[in-house]
């Protein structure tokens, strides 16, 4: 299982299209870690997405590359 992570539908552009942390909205670069995908839909249309956290939040919000799903 996974925090709460924002739905699709409230990301912004940058954390949508994975450049920025999906919690923190921070430039994301080396060390982003992915989240997993948020869903959301407006209408007909699946906005579902991979998204991905920088390295403070992955560890805030206990996502972490390495160590499994503990
Ligand atoms: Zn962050």
């Amino acid at each position: 299982m996974s925090a709460h992570v924002p739905a699709a539908t409230e990301l912004s552009r940058a954390q949508y299209s994975g450049w920025a942390c999906v919690f923190c909205s921070a430039r994301l670069g080396k060390g982003a870690v992915s989240v997993g995908r948020t869903e959301g839909r407006v209408g007909s249309v699946d906005l579902s997405v991979e998204v991905y956290a920088c390295p403070g939040c992955a560890v805030t919000f206990g996502f972490s590359r390495q160590g499994g799903s503990q």
